[in-house]
């Protein structure tokens, strides 16, 4: 396949199921080895992100996904469904991580899609644990009461930078944003068996350097939905998340990024039309704003080939210039991610 053959354009991939003891994951956009997502449709149909970011550059990461991935996808995004418990964790940050698995750290964020009733997440410290109490609250499990519990319900957002003790409890199904790294580290499992029938590894040791043990006053992201706009729910140095809902179709300018731009559908239908001219310099006007286009007018704003919206769609920097315009008489839900 000759590189000049293959014509840029946004990626949809297969989300790749994943059983564990717990419930599932689905892995819905990835480039950690071994569990790379595969393109579902287009040219490169079959082949890995990977190949697409080799082929492509800066072109589809944008000068930012370039530095920050360092020549890989930097971001991995999942939806978990928890019939049970997940063990409680922590993950490295970014020095920690370089210097002990020469791999970048974990900052993620959570979206609730669903909730049963009085199902709960913990997140953070609710109390102090002095740290020399440490090793004997993890090993009897009492360190979960030490952990802040939230009752959550759909739409609730939670950012767990690396270092944030942390735990998905059963009855929640969230979509996870997170830095491309595999590295966690368990610190309780409930002295469960995995599917091996062998109890999980757990990193008690390791997690000491990890934890942050500060207690926040708080510790759920507090937004205000908005029917038609980009409503800013996490900005980090490692990513940036907007919640869209929308019941017409949104302009997105955000050529002057030097980012990527990662579409994923929470609930509705919809189709993305990129600008025809993507590679038109953003305007002083446009620049880093976001404005809704009258119902019916989208298809003269926008010109250039459309896609539709299924699970997850990667729009390339060169791209970041387009329309999403719902389907179908519910509104669209999607979390629109960049660096
Ligand atoms: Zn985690």
């Amino acid at each position: 396949m000759q590189q000049t053959d293959i014509t840029l354009s946004p990626l949809a991939f297969h989300p790749s199921l994943h059983q564990l003891v717990w419930g599932t994951e689905s892995w819905e956009v990835s480039a950690v080895p071994g569990n790379e997502s595969i393109i579902a449709a287009g040219q490169l149909a079959g082949r890995t992100l990977s190949m697409a970011v080799q082929l492509w550059g800066e072109q589809l990461l944008g000068r930012k996904g370039l530095e920050q991935g360092g020549g890989t996808f930097p971001l991995l995004t999942k939806i978990i469904d928890a019939k049970q418990d997940l063990s409680i964790q922590v993950h490295p940050g970014e020095t920690l991580a370089q210097r002990r698995h020469h791999c970048h750290g974990k900052t993620e964020m959570w979206f609730v899609l669903d909730a049963q009733p009085g199902a709960s997440l913990l997140a953070g410290f609710s109390k102090p644990l002095p740290r020399e109490e440490y090793a004997a609250r993890v090993a009897d499990g009492s360190i979960v009461q030490y952990l802040a519990r939230h009752e959550v319900h759909p739409g609730d957002v939670f950012f767990i930078p690396a270092g944030r003790v942390h735990a998905i409890c059963g009855g929640v199904r969230l979509c996870e944003i997170q830095q491309s790294s595999d590295i966690t580290y368990r610190l309780y499992d409930y002295h469960r068996l995995g599917l091996d029938g062998q109890p999980r590894q757990l990193h008690v040791e390791e997690a000491l350097d990890a934890i942050d043990f500060r207690v926040l006053p708080d510790y759920l992201t507090r937004y205000t939905p908005a029917l038609g706009q980009a409503v800013p729910i996490v900005s980090c140095p490692y990513f940036n998340v907007n919640l869209l809902e929308l019941d017409a179709p949104l302009h997105r300018s955000l050529a002057a990024r030097e980012s990527f731009v990662l579409l994923s559908l929470l609930d509705g239908e919809g189709i993305v039309t990129l600008d025809a001219s993507p590679a038109a310099p953003p305007t002083a006007t446009s620049q880093n704003r976001s404005f809704a286009v009258p119902s019916g007018t989208a298809a003269t704003t926008a010109s250039g080939p459309t896609f539709p919206l299924r699970s997850s769609l990667l729009i390339p920097a060169v791209q970041a210039s387009f329309v999403i315009t719902p389907v179908g008489n519910r509104p669209l839900r999607l979390l629109e991610t960049y660096l």
